[in-house]
């Protein structure tokens, strides 16, 4: 496993400078995802997924749920309905099959905290850097114990689920939506994403984008969707982060 050294760190961050013509970024807000970010849930999503499609009659391959990941409910039960029936599905079937799948999720037994995700979230509030949660989903399962498994790490009025969002991701709508709420512009924040369509959003909304490898996909798919540096696991990146927030206080370009 390749080290992300500090001359890559600069590198990615002059590189990011030079796409949206700006002299430095001044870090004031993470903007993150929570699933396959925060906690390791990805796998019993996507098992989740796979149980409740198949109730339907419909198989799909375990990495397409995967790649799914940032959408909300609604948006991935209609892709998988125009697949399979060429159709959108009715609000009727959003709602039913989407309480049918968190069904099978809450009898899944509970996912943990992602290893390095907590040191992550220190190290941001040590630097007092702000926290804004960004994600698709709309499950209280998760979203209930962010305040136990992340002590003051997340205040309640910075957080975008799916209840804030007509689109989700990946268009940049959740993003920007959490930069107005942390009242702060694209170059003063950063996204912390392990998906590709979340990744694409965060790029979309023009914010330096990091993408953390925490699943079956691999970087060459974040990098592709826009990511402006990846790390291989969140445990790398929480090892990088001082640095990496050294290097954008000292990186200017003219
Ligand atoms: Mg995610």
């Amino acid at each position: 496993m390749e080290i992300v050294g500090k001359s890559r760190l600069s590198e990615a961050v002059k590189n990011y400078l030079q796409r949206i013509n700006r002299e430095r970024v001044d870090l004031q807000a993470a903007l993150i995802d929570m699933d396959g970010t925060l906690y390791d849930s990805m796998p019993r999503h996507a098992e989740a997924w796979r149980l409740m499609t198949s109730e339907l009659g419909i198989t799909l391959p375990i990495d397409d749920f995967f790649r799914f990941e940032g959408r909300t409910g609604a948006s991935t039960i209609n892709i998988i309905f125009q697949r399979a029936f060429g159709r959108n599905a009715t609000e009727r079937e959003v709602h039913d099959l989407y309480e049918r799948k968190k069904e099978l999720f809450n009898a899944m037994p509970s996912v943990s905290v992602m290893p390095g995700a907590q040191r992550m979230i220190n190290i941001l509030k040590s630097a007092g850097v702000m926290r804004v949660l960004v994600t698709g989903s709309g499950q209280n399962t998760l979203l209930n114990r962010l305040n136990t498994d992340f002590p003051e790490g997340f205040s309640d009025d910075l957080r975008v689920t799916s209840r804030d969002v007509k689109i989700g991701k990946p268009s940049p709508e959740p993003y920007l939506k959490a930069m107005s709420m942390a009242g702060v512009l694209a170059w003063q924040c950063i996204v912390i994403e392990n998906a590709p369509l979340g990744v694409e959003s965060g790029h979309a909304a023009g914010i330096f984008t990091i993408g953390v490898t925490t699943g079956p996909l691999k970087s060459d798919e974040l990098m592709a969707a826009g990511a402006d540096i990846t790390f291989d696991s969140m445990t790398e990146f929480a090892d990088r982060l001082p640095d990496l927030i050294t290097v954008f206080n000292s990186t200017y370009i003219h």
